[in-house]
């Protein structure tokens, strides 16, 4: 939770300029405070408690007395973990954002500056969060071929393998399909897909037209 906390008020002070301090180490609770608290006698804080998964503001001072600041794109909040949360907050919304929009948009609304070979890495490791990481994903099919069968009793699922286990193909038929081609006038539509991801493959998938249309 405290580092949910760390990440918005991280986030906050590229904003704003403001830069704050935390104090309770109690893993439910967390205050932040204004840098400048002891020095100004600035009141700005924030106190925030566990619910859940998240986490609930129960006070809150917003004004700051100790003056005005400069936004400084070199805060020691801009950690790398959290560009990266950013980064992942923003893949998370737009899946197709490629690496030159996640620097321009990093740059015009924080101010900060990474390569593109950071964009780069930081949308796959986001992508990874997000989706799971391709290579294990290998793993799951023989649960989704089981899952399938037994939740869909009459569903046939052919999951082929090599000698070294290594993935081949699948086939996947669900029993509502298979007895609906039954009732269906006999024209097939044909479509396939290239998977665009790190192990390619095509993706293919037969379709039938409805017997009532
Ligand atoms: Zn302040």
């Amino acid at each position: 939770m405290v580092a949910l906390v760390l990440m918005v008020v991280g986030l906050y002070s590229i904003e704003t300029g403001y830069k704050y301090q935390f104090s309770n180490n109690d893993p439910g609770r967390v205050t932040v405070y204004c840098v400048k608290k002891e020095s100004t006698g600035c009141l700005w804080h924030v106190h925030a408690v566990s619910e859940f998964d998240s986490f609930v503001i129960k006070t809150m001072h917003s004004e700051h007395f100790c003056g005005f600041v400069c936004k400084d794109v070199t805060s020691c909040l801009m950690s790398s973990k959290l560009v990266e949360n950013l980064i992942l907050e923003i893949v998370r919304g737009m899946p197709l954002v490629k690496p030159k929009d996640l620097m321009t948009t990093l740059k015009t609304d924080y101010g900060l500056d990474i390569t593109y070979y950071y964009a780069y890495t930081a949308k796959k490791i986001a992508l990874e969060e997000i989706h799971g990481i391709d290579g294990l994903c290998f793993h799951q099919l023989k649960w989704l071929k089981n899952t399938i069968v037994e939740n869909n009793p009459g569903s046939r699922v052919i999951l082929d393998i090599d000698s070294t286990k290594k993935f081949e193909r699948m086939f996947i038929c669900f029993e509502a399909s298979s007895y609906g081609f039954n009732h269906c006038r006999p024209i097939v539509y044909l479509d396939g897909t290239f998977l665009k991801n790190k192990h390619k493959g095509c993706l293919l998938a037969a379709t039938a037209k409805n017997g009532n249309q």
